[in-house]
């Protein structure tokens, strides 16, 4: 039997209609929660990215407001900006979109976010307080990915899960997440020596790798979680995961697709954390 999708695009307006309720309660109180994106320079795909967190805000009644600096902008007059931010508290989330221009040091521009104000999760105190089950921000995409296997009933407990990718905003937070839950978590990553012997073996796969085809059908347990969070274009330029999704998915028990997958709960993620964030500080 062939895996049953996981609706990214479905689960993610489900959030969001859950997010609009959580700020109309909150506004109902006299707060209007609030997300402030930074945006230094014209990378098309950032430009994309911003409309679309914007247009998300929007949706959901929450406020939110762009700062477009040029790119040569100083990084002291960002981090200017941004300390003006975390001093207003009007504001009650800050994002600030990556990459930076080449001139900027971005982990002192993350770092001087307010970890109050820290939506996407980056500044080391929200790594910091996921690794030791501490409230704090969780980067959006691992967090979307959770929802996912929440939205099934997956109970996490005892399983084996292998996450492909190290990075410090999707492969290390959804391992700390997955742990989190009480699975057994491995990391893989470029140099790992025999990736297949451990996905055979995983109840749970999430690739987040940016190549195609890291994870072909010979390489998954029948019946097991498989979480695309890959972002590539095909021969045809067409948007695809890092996932075999064709082949995969007569083996999987679930899998998720690339586009209307994890790219729409990352969307959503934002938003949760945004209005998580106005509720601490009206608290
Ligand atoms: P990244 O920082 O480039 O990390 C990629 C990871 O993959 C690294 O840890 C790397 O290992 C590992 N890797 C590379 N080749 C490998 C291989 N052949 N086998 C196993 N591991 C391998 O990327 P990222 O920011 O985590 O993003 C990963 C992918 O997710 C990208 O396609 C990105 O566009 C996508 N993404 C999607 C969303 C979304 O909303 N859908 C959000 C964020 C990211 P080393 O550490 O050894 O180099």
């Amino acid at each position: 039997m062939p895996a049953q999708i996981i609706d990214g695009n479905a689960l993610a307006k489900q959030i969001r209609s859950e997010v609009a309720g959580r700020t109309a309660a909150l506004k109902a109180k006299g707060v209007q929660p609030h997300l402030a994106i930074v945006l230094v320079g014209e990378d098309p795909a950032s430009q994309v990215y911003v409309k679309h967190k914007v247009a998300d805000s929007e949706q959901t009644g929450l406020q939110a407001t762009l700062q477009r600096l040029p790119a040569d902008t100083t990084e002291a007059d960002l981090l200017a900006r941004i300390r003006a931010l975390n001093d207003n508290p009007g504001v009650h989330g800050i994002l600030v979109q990556l990459p930076l221009p080449k001139h900027m040091d971005s982990h002192r521009v993350i770092e001087t976010i307010s970890p109050a104000k820290d939506v996407d999760g980056f500044h080391v105190a929200s790594a910091g307080a996921l690794m030791v089950g501490q409230p704090g921000f969780w980067p959006c995409t691992p967090y979307g990915c959770l929802k996912m296997l929440d939205s099934i009933g997956y109970d996490l407990k005892g399983k084996y899960a292998v996450v492909i990718g190290r990075s410090n905003i999707v492969g290390k937070p959804m391992a700390m997440m997955l742990l989190g839950r009480d699975a057994t978590v491995t990391i893989a990553h470029s140099r790992t020596a025999d990736l297949k012997a451990l996905t055979r073996q995983a109840d749970v796969v999430v690739a987040a790798v940016g190549k195609r085809n890291v994870l072909t059908a010979d390489m998954v347990k029948p019946g097991a979680v498989v979480i695309d969070v890959g972002m590539n274009r095909n021969d045809e330029g067409k948007l695809c995961g890092d996932v075999d999704f064709d082949g995969v998915k007569d083996v999987a028990g679930w899998i998720t697709p690339v586009p209307g997958g994890v790219g729409p709960m990352t969307r959503a993620m934002l938003l949760v954390n945004t209005i998580t964030a106005a509720e601490r500080a009206a608290h």
